[in-house]
């Protein structure tokens, strides 16, 4: 076994690398390009190379740099992981030459499966079934209309060099297959430099089914079963599991046989994954090769037990594979979800900046998180803007569809929109729970998935309202320490007049809609009376808020938690149920998380100013709007916070301000 590795590649998957390679004490060497200078691959590693500047070309994807690395660190060894140069022959080629150990495929069988086209005709030879199709060399558009014709409409067009979904169209109709061909090859020969396409038959709601395969260099080739990765969106995976639900075992044996039938054709060694669909007949089809480690290989790991990164190493020094296809066995369910900084609202549009807060469930034999990132780290717009993989096993797929979405809860992230809520659609609809899956199972359930947010529940805006009280309590309680006379009823945050009763007006904005909470301060409680509640609806709350954010409340007589992340004037909380977030538009009394000094109104968060509503010299009442400020897709209205003046407007309609920036001074009353 070789003693250092280079990890050419970042994210969770070099860090999921190291991970495997400390077990076995295998040194591990990092390169990062200029954005990446400090994130967790780096500090992870033993040691690390600058390689370039941040887009990926001059970086991840400039192969003499990561060589030149190599040979400066002494590693004996390239793992690349997967994107990047992982499918790259001719940098395989160049490790191989230069004396080192490459990962891999030999670079000859990355080549014969880097091309749609050419890997079907491979696989027609080796007598493994092919979607019915065409991927002939004469690529006039005659020729190809007139094959799409013979295979029958609809018809999928493919780029020979395909990948990430790019340049694929289904045409369903003759009279629009010259513009899809056209606007096919333009990405394709944008994308890859090579506007081949091929034709595939459009197969109605198949399965995308593929298999893991191993091969070492000693002639052994086995399956290690099959992923079912059906749902996806725009062709790309979001969730995959194993085994596939409800596969008969005939069937399992027959794709596992004719994937190492695949491997076989093209002399593979080392880990791989033959993708097939699976139409409702019953029949399979292959679809590609992908020679390197798949980003869904938890999932096979979960239910065989076994580490693919480790065989990957043996079998890369030369070992034989460490078991047979008769030591290996499926135990139970294993699900895996790609958790991508992207907002499901806006066309899933990636988003990109800081994780402001950030937090996983812990680790079990029934949870797993892969993520590359940390709290206060930045999604950048350079790479992809994958925030972890959350794994999940249990005995059987109804009680991991469990474990998945209770993980999932358990996932917080803010600063950043992400699909955690889409994905927790997905695993609690019911088509889902009963396996009822195929590629088109987003499209087909889009309505379910994508519901349009709704306004918060009234137990989520009590629990909200209760950690704005306790938040308050708590500061209170640490300034009246400080101060010289800590007694004083003047440090007191229970709402307590001279002349009044002990109530309070407390106002979120929720979406577009300003919700109104009215409490009354009780000696150890408070009464919650959500104004656009039930009527009635007062509820007595109490409860402790810890300083990780946590929320122990008893409302009603009911035990709940939440959790409260606060950022600025606005909250997510993060509750059973899911998460909400709400901003906190009452100025009128002490922001929570934010100072507002007295006179002095300052941007709760980064935004633009959208209105003014005031001039200097305006006579203003408390609570009266003063200006409009854009932040995160919402509206936030900055108001008066007591009779008075204004004294100062320091910026206009159009202005971007920074988060706590004066807006306006004001002068009390
Ligand atoms: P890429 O390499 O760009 O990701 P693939 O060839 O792997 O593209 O296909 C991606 C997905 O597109 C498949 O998992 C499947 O959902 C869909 N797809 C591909 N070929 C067909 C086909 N002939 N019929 C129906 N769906 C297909």
């Amino acid at each position: 076994m070789f003693s250092k590795v280079l990890i050419a590649n970042r994210g969770e998957i070099a860090c999921r690398i190291i991970r495997t390679a400390r077990r076995l004490g295998i040194r591990t060497v990092a390169v990062y390009s200029e954005a990446d200078a400090g994130a967790l691959h780096v500090e992870q590693a033993d040691e690390a190379y600058l390689i370039g500047p941040a887009p990926a070309r001059q970086s991840y994807l400039n192969s003499e740099q990561v060589l030149a690395a190599a040979q400066r660190s002494g590693a004996e060894a390239i793992h690349p992981g997967y994107g990047f140069l992982s499918e790259n022959a001719v940098f395989a080629l160049a490790c191989l030459r230069a004396g080192l150990i490459w990962i891999g495929p030999p670079p000859e069988a990355i080549r014969r499966m880097g091309s749609k086209g050419d890997a079907k005709q491979v696989m027609v030879d080796a007598g493994v079934p092919v979607v019915p199709g065409y991927h002939g060399l004469d690529q006039h558009p005659e020729v190809l209309l007139q094959a799409a014709r013979t295979i029958g409409f609809p018809v999928l067009i493919k780029p020979f060099a395909a990948g990430g979904g790019k340049g694929m169209r289904v045409v369903r109709d003759p009279g629009q297959f010259h513009d899809a061909l056209a606007a096919s090859r333009r990405e394709a020969s944008s994308g890859f430099g090579d506007d081949r396409v091929l034709l595939e038959k459009y197969l109605n709601r198949p399965r995308h089914v593929e298999i893991q395969v191993f091969a070492d260099r000693h002639g052994q080739c086995v399956s290690l079963f099959e992923r079912d990765c059906s749902i996806q969106r725009r062709h790309q995976k979001v969730i995959e599991e194993a085994p596939a639900p409800d596969l008969d075992p005939a069937t399992r044996r027959r794709m596992g046989a004719v994937a190492v039938q695949a491997a076989r054709a093209i002399d593979y060694v080392g880990a791989g994954t033959i993708e097939f669909l699976l139409a409702d007949t019953g029949e399979f089809y292959f679809m590609e090769m992908n020679t390197r480690l798949q980003v869904e290989h938890p999932v096979t790991e979960l239910v065989t037990g076994l580490d693919l990164v480790e065989w990957q190493f043996l079998v890369a020094a030369g070992g034989p594979l460490p078991a047979t296809e008769d030591d290996l066995a499926l135990r139970g369910h294993a699900i895996e979800c790609r958790l991508y900084a992207e907002d499901p609202a806006n066309e899933f549009l990636p988003q990109s900046g800081r994780l402001d807060h950030l937090s996983f469930p812990a680790s079990s034999n029934h949870v797993r998180v892969d993520s590359g990132v940390r709290p206060g780290d930045q999604i950048s717009i350079h790479y992809d803007p994958m925030i972890a993989k959350i794994a999940v096993w249990d005995n059987d797929r109804p009680a991991a569809v469990r474990r998945l979405r209770q993980a999932l809860n358990e996932t917080r992230v803010v600063g950043l929109a992400t699909n955690a809520q889409f994905l927790d659609a997905i695993a609690a609809h019911p088509a889902f729970q009963a396996g009822d899956i195929n590629t088109q199972f987003i499209d087909r359930h889009r309505g379910d998935l994508l519901p349009e947010p709704g306004l918060a529940s009234d137990e989520v805006l009590t629990l909200a309202t209760l950690g704005v009280l306790l938040d308050r309590a708590q500061r209170t309680r640490a300034e009246a320490a400080l101060s010289a006379d800590p007694f004083s009823p003047w440090a007191l945050s229970d709402g307590w007049r001279l002349n009044d009763v002990a109530h309070d007006l407390i106002a979120f904005r929720d979406g577009a809609t300003e919700r109104q909470v009215r409490v009354i301060y009780r000696r150890a409680s408070y009464v919650i009376d959500l104004l656009d509640g039930t009527p009635g609806g007062e509820r007595d709350a109490w409860g402790e808020l810890l300083a990780d954010g946590t929320l122990e409340a008893e409302i009603a007589g009911v035990r709940l938690h939440a959790t409260l992340v606060w950022r600025g004037h606005e909250v997510t909380l993060f509750h059973p149920g899911g998460c909400h977030r709400l901003v906190l538009v009452d100025v009128l009394a002490e922001a929570v998380g934010h100072e507002v000094a007295a006179g002095h109104l300052t941007a709760p968060m980064p935004g633009k100013v959208t209105a003014v509503l005031v001039e200097i010299g305006t006579t203003v009442t408390a609570g009266q709007p003063l200006l409009v400020l854009e932040a995160m897709k919402m509206e936030h209205t900055i108001r008066a916070p007591a009779a008075g003046t204004i004294a100062e407007l320091r910026y206009g309609p159009g202005d971007q301000v920074e988060d706590g920036a004066e807006l306006i001074v004001f002068a009390a009353e």
